[in-house]
């Protein structure tokens, strides 16, 4: 079984690199690829530009879990890195292999807003990664019907099925997000034990994230 972490890692963090863990455990994947998308769609842009985010999850995964991988296809496909395309390509790959894209629930509620969003259960299974005292969203009507057909309750129930079932698992989910991370050092203090060293050195050494920008309230 394939996972499939993707996110802007702008920069990449202990809370993507525990969840990463926890879901790969839980679910027993072979191989967990994190990729890094060149433009996203959904949100403001990233701040350090696709080869300084590459570059912070190499560094970050560099001791990282057996499995652990980066996949560059996003940074190499020009225009909006669209998570259907990405799908699409990797299911040409890999063939008949179960596949499982891996979402936090926010963006699992919001996904009617994405481009092609059915075509997605025909490509991939989905983990939807859930804080276990997280509230409950109202989830679209389409959304509901969706679940209600392709939800199963084990985890390991995915690697029967190649793509279309749908998972929620209680993850941790650490209190820290990339925002976060460059707000603390836009205000000229220090972002350690929130992520990797390695990572914090590259940051310290380029100067990213040392400017304010109005889109990190996102
Ligand atoms: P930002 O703060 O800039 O929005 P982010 O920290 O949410 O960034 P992304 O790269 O946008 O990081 O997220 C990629 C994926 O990682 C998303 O699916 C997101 O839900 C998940 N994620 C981010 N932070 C955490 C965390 N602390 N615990 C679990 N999952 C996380």
């Amino acid at each position: 079984m394939l996972g499939i972490f993707g996110g802007t890692f702008d920069p990449v963090h202990f809370g993507h690199l525990r969840t990463a863990l926890e879901v790969k455990e839980s679910i027993g994947f072979t191989e967990l690829r994190f990729i890094p998308c060149h433009i996203p769609p959904h949100r403001n842009q990233p701040q350090a530009n696709s080869e300084q985010r590459l570059m912070m999850l190499k560094l970050a995964l560099l001791d990282a879990e057996t499995g652990f991988s980066i996949d560059r296809r996003e940074l190499d496909r020009e225009g909006p890195s669209y998570m259907v395309d990405t799908l699409a390509s990797l299911r040409e790959e890999v063939a008949d292999r179960p596949i499982c894209l891996i979402l936090g629930y926010d963006a699992f509620a919001s996904l009617p807003k994405w481009h092609c969003w059915r075509e997605l259960f025909n490509l991939a299974n989905l983990a939807i990664m859930r804080r276990p005292d997280s509230p409950d969203i109202a989830f679209d009507n389409e959304l509901s019907e969706i679940l209600l057909k392709r939800r199963v309750e084990k985890p390991t129930d995915l690697h029967d099925n190649p793509f279309g079932k749908i998972v929620f698992l209680n993850v941790s989910q650490l209190a820290i997000s990339a925002s976060l991370i460059r707000n603390i050092i836009a205000h000229g203090k220090s972002a350690r034990y929130l992520l990797p060293d390695s990572v914090l050195d590259m940051i310290q050494t380029s100067g990213l994230y040392r400017t304010v920008k109005a889109e990190q309230s996102n």
